[in-house]
């Protein structure tokens, strides 16, 4: 790459958060950086975007824009509104998210989706999540590795490149590129009375032990490396097509 790399910087745990802070001081020293976060912590929010309401943005000086919205909005906005980036970007990253993004935590993440929305406009992504209790200046400077050398690689022509990147609470054995593996969640529903006297409901209860199946990031992370998952966007289950001509049956529909 001949100039300094354009690079997109979003998260889910919003503007303030040290994750975020973290990778834009590290991703600074590598490209031109612009950072276009939720204004509020949106963990969670998975790929929502605002199509009901406005959408506020505050300019916040240095390149750093916060949108009022989910962290797929300010992906979307950051590409699509004229003049806030001064070209397409190089790569798209999101995080540091405070807390692992592992197994099917993917389909839950903000952060994910951040990176996950640059992919679907064929744009190359790195989603960085860290354990808690994790060096967040060190996974900065190391995510910022990868990110340079996520840029010096030629990308498969097949589909955008987008990574899930995972790092464990202490100082890295080693990187691993991983499938998803299996990430199970205690499911709880708590009941409550509120100090009105109305019933509410607190869901989600706290990960249970991985399966320590072999070559997946659950795996990797709990034995201390850092995880490199390569998420495909096609979600077709090309092994069920037969099943679903079933479903389909064979009557020709009758045109009325
Ligand atoms: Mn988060």
């Amino acid at each position: 790459m001949s100039s300094r790399p354009l690079i997109l910087l979003s998260n889910d745990d919003g503007m303030n958060a040290a994750g975020l802070l973290a990778l834009a001081s590290a991703l600074r020293r590598i490209g031109e950086l612009f950072v276009v976060a939720p204004e509020h912590e949106q963990s969670a929010s998975s790929h929502r975007i605002t199509l009901s309401g406005p959408l506020r943005h505050q300019e916040l000086g240095d390149n750093m824009h916060a949108v009022d919205g989910t962290p797929a909005d300010c992906v979307y906005v950051a590409l699509h509104l004229k003049g806030l980036l001064p070209r397409r970007p190089d790569v798209v990253v999101s995080g540091i998210n405070h807390g692992p993004n592992l197994g099917m935590d993917v389909i839950y993440s903000g952060t994910v989706a951040a990176a996950r929305e640059a992919s679907l406009r064929g744009l190359r992504a790195m989603a960085i999540s860290a354990e808690r209790g994790a060096d967040l200046a060190a996974v900065a400077e190391h995510g910022a590795g990868l990110v340079q050398r996520l840029l010096s690689l030629e990308t498969p022509l097949s589909a955008p490149v987008l990574l899930n990147v995972n790092y464990p609470k202490t100082p890295p054995r080693g990187v691993l590129a991983t499938r998803l593996g299996r990430r199970d969640y205690v499911d709880v529903v708590e009941a409550r009375v509120d100090p009105r006297g109305r019933s509410y409901y607190w869901i989600g209860g706290p990960a249970s032990a991985h399966d320590g199946a072999e070559g997946v990031d659950t795996t990797a992370v709990d034995q201390g490396y850092v995880s490199v998952t390569p998420l495909a966007l096609e979600m077709t289950n090309a092994q069920q097509l037969g099943f679903a001509e079933r479903v389909a049956g064979h009557e020709e529909l009758k045109e009325s």
